[in-house]
């Protein structure tokens, strides 16, 4: 017997992701997004096996295979001479060990083949221009209040709302967000405008003094993204959309290798953007018992493992074999996901913050063997070899 409905605010690639997996387990549900389109932004990401897997097992093969780029290897490179300190392939014997590939993807691209999946389940089940503002649970139901004024009772709902999460902070307490001092920012680059070869098809890793750089393509090979790390004071804001200055991030840049400052260079005019990195400690709970979190509404973190959008895959599938095997027990159900999921993802929140630190101590002339994958992945074998749909199967 299927659960008969669930409930997910946010429709991002965590709450997209939980949404099929219940359709996949023949589970109605029901989306309510804040946006009025749906979409994502104009960023890239990296999937990690540990993540694919899950995509792979909601039929996705086909949609996947038009949108992906795989990267040869993790190149971490010096930041003046960009000369690789280490190179660790993503293929042949990588995809063999860790059971699917590591691929770039635009978000965009992502998102909507996510949302077409769904919507080719179920075309009405998404409501837009639905911000949640209000939500009380009581032991038959939950009701949710929207921006609009209109409200709705259901039965079990998922909060995938984000790192800004407001079923987090309507529910639990919210963690303390501490910024961390380092700001991320980000640009996409057309190939078009770059000279061909003068960025290897690799996920490429330029460590320095307190800062790192990491550019790789997506979208078939047709965009180069990159996301350069640097550790600053005076801006404490978490936002896809917060414009930076090009040409003080370049002068920031200005001393590292011309591969660096040419990309930097070729982002077109108002495409780079800006965005503090805040650290918060993993939350000891996040399930009542008709309500749950997912993604970074549960587990924010920093982007240096490139695992959160990973997270919240593996989160959409866990939670999605929980409610489909206590389908009249939404309180096992959401109890079992959380104590599924807690210690790996805890983990990773502040396993995320010491890669950071140890990628820009490398940067300052540290111990290369402290980051511990040259030569291998090894050390992030208990990541990428994860496989939810082994240990939580249809
Ligand atoms: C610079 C950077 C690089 C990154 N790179 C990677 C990477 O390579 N790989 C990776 O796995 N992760 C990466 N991440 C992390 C990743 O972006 C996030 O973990 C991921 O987007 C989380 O997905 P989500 O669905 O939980 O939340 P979101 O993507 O934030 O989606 C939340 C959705 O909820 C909606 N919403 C919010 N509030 C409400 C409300 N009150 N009512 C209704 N709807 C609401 C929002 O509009 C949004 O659509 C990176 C992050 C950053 C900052």
């Amino acid at each position: 017997m299927a659960a008969a409905k669930v409930t997910i605010i946010g429709a991002g690639i965590g709450g997209l992701t939980a949404a099929l997996a219940l359709q996949h387990r023949g589970i109605g549900v029901r989306v309510y997004e804040q946006s009025s389109q749906l979409g994502e932004i104009g960023a890239g990401l990296h999937l990690s096996p540990n993540g694919m897997k899950v995509l792979y097992a909601l039929g996705l093969n086909d949609e996947i295979e038009a949108i992906r780029f795989q990267p040869e290897a993790l190149a971490l490179r010096h930041f003046e001479t960009g000369k690789p300190f280490f190179e660790n392939p993503f293929t042949g014997d990588f995809i063999k060990t860790f059971g699917a590939p590591f691929y770039g993807f635009h978000r965009a691209d992502l998102h909507k083949m996510l949302l077409d999946a769904v919507e080719r389940n179920d075309q009405d089940c998404i409501a837009v221009g639905k911000r949640l503002t209000a939500l009380t649970e009581d032991k038959d139901g939950v009701t949710l209040v929207f921006e609009d004024g209109s409200e709705v009772r259901e039965p079990v709902v998922v909060g995938a709302d984000g790192v800004h999460s407001t079923v987090r902070t309507l529910l639990h307490s919210d963690p303390d967000a501490r910024f961390t001092g380092h700001v991320a920012y980000r640009g996409m680059v057309s190939v078009d405008d770059l000279e061909p070869d003068l960025v290897e098809p690799k996920m490429n890793l330029w460590a320095g003094p307190g800062a790192h750089v990491v550019a790789y393509y997506v979208r078939r090979g047709e965009l180069l993204n990159y996301v350069a790390l640097t550790e600053e004071d005076g801006w404490e804001t978490e936002s896809w959309t917060t414009q930076a200055n090009k040409a003080d991030l370049a002068d920031q840049f200005k001393d590292w290798n011309p591969t660096v400052q040419t990309i930097i260079d070729h982002t077109q005019q108002g495409q780079c953007y800006k965005w503090a990195l805040l650290m918060r400690d993993p939350l000891p709970a996040w399930s009542t018992a008709r309500t749950t979190l997912l993604g970074d509404a549960a587990h924010p973190m920093v982007p240096y493992l490139a695992q959160g959008s990973v997270m919240a895959i593996e989160d959409a599938w866990v939670v999605a074999h929980y409610l489909s095997a206590h389908p009249s027990d939404p309180g096992k159900a959401l109890k079992a996901y959380e104590e599924a999921r807690l210690e790996r993802t805890g983990k990773i929140q502040i396993g995320a913050w010491e890669q950071g630190q140890i990628t820009h101590a490398v940067g300052r002339g540290g111990d290369i063997a402290e980051r511990g994958d040259g030569g291998g992945f090894a050390k992030s074998s208990w990541i990428y070899g994860y496989d939810a749909c082994a240990l939580y199967p249809d």
